[in-house]
């Protein structure tokens, strides 16, 4: 653990999802690949439940249930970034830091011509 981790601390979000996680006997390293293979499976559920909803007639999905599998994800979010030592905050952060030059998008699904001009970071 370096320096910057040790000051981390986790969110509101982050303990209450800890409370159904591992206790301290498993590796971090198993941790870490269970929470990834966490976030894939209900990020696949999610596409599923929106590819059904977008070309299968008769499932269409609901406000509901689109919330339901966006907080599984959000949970292995939780986990995940608590498992490398960073809040929703932190990502919050770093995530307008990213948006703060619009991350070579002008708004209109078009790269900025001018930054790839740049041969800026597009992606
Ligand atoms: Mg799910």
């Amino acid at each position: 653990m370096n320096e910057s981790e040790s000051v981390y601390t986790p969110d509101a979000l982050q303990r209450q999802a800890l409370r159904t996680w591992h206790n301290g006997t498993v590796p971090l390293r198993e941790q870490r690949i269970h929470a990834l293979l966490g976030l894939a499976g209900e990020t696949g559920e999610l596409v599923d439940l929106l590819k059904k909803h977008f070309y299968k007639p008769g499932r269409e999905a609901t406000r509901e249930v689109v919330m339901d599998e966006l907080a599984d994800v959000l949970y292995y979010t939780a986990i995940l970034s608590h498992l490398w030592g960073f809040t929703f905050e932190d990502m919050a952060a770093h995530l307008a830091v990213k948006l703060a030059d619009s991350h070579g998008w002008d708004g209109s699904g078009e790269k900025v011509a001018a930054q790839a001009a740049e041969g800026g970071q597009t992606a």
